[in-house]
């Protein structure tokens, strides 16, 4: 496949509108998006990672709830950061170091196979960008993910 042009913030609105009928009247979904220039970059696959991130999100909130997604520069504008937080139940300690491993999962069969966050991972690799993530029982997780900003198709 090849690299194109896409711009972050629309990425995540088209995956935001796939979702809609999951999370409407339930989850408030709070934007903070910066104007980024378009980069290249593999739009489906990264519309594949923000869904799986966003479901995931959205699985963690039982009833009400919020979802807060920031889009920024970084301070040498060679990185986009953008950060994915619900309000949802949070990641024990004792399994966050499992949870990018494929077929990891603590959902009954049919809510989740365990391959989201691995494939997530991977396709953030596949652009050379990194993922991190911030979390709290009881009080929600935050995903961070920095992708370099890449100026050419090549
Ligand atoms: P699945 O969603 O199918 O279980 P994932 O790879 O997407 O598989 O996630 C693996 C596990 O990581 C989940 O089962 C859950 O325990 C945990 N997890 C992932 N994202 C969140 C989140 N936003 N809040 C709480 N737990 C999460
Ligand atoms: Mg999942």
């Amino acid at each position: 496949q090849k690299f194109e042009r896409a711009n972050i913030n629309q990425l995540i609105d088209s995956t935001l509108t796939i979702l809609f009928n999951k999370y409407k009247g339930r989850i408030e979904i709070v934007k903070s998006y910066s104007d980024i220039e378009e980069f290249y970059c593999f739009p489906g696959k990264l519309g594949q990672a923000f869904l799986n991130l966003l479901v995931n999100a959205i699985q963690a909130i039982e009833d009400k709830g919020k979802i807060t997604i920031t889009t920024s520069l970084s301070n040498e504008k060679d990185n986009i950061i953008v950060k994915i937080k619900d309000s949802g139940s949070g990641i024990p300690e004792e399994i966050l170091k499992n949870i990018f491993d494929p077929f990891f999962t603590t959902k009954d069969v049919g809510e989740g196979t365990g391959l989201g966050l691995s494939i997530v991972h991977g396709i953030i690799e596949e652009h050379s960008g990194v993922i991190e993530v911030n979390t709290k029982k009881g009080e929600g997780t935050e995903f961070v993910i920095f992708l370099p900003v890449k100026k050419d198709a090549g």
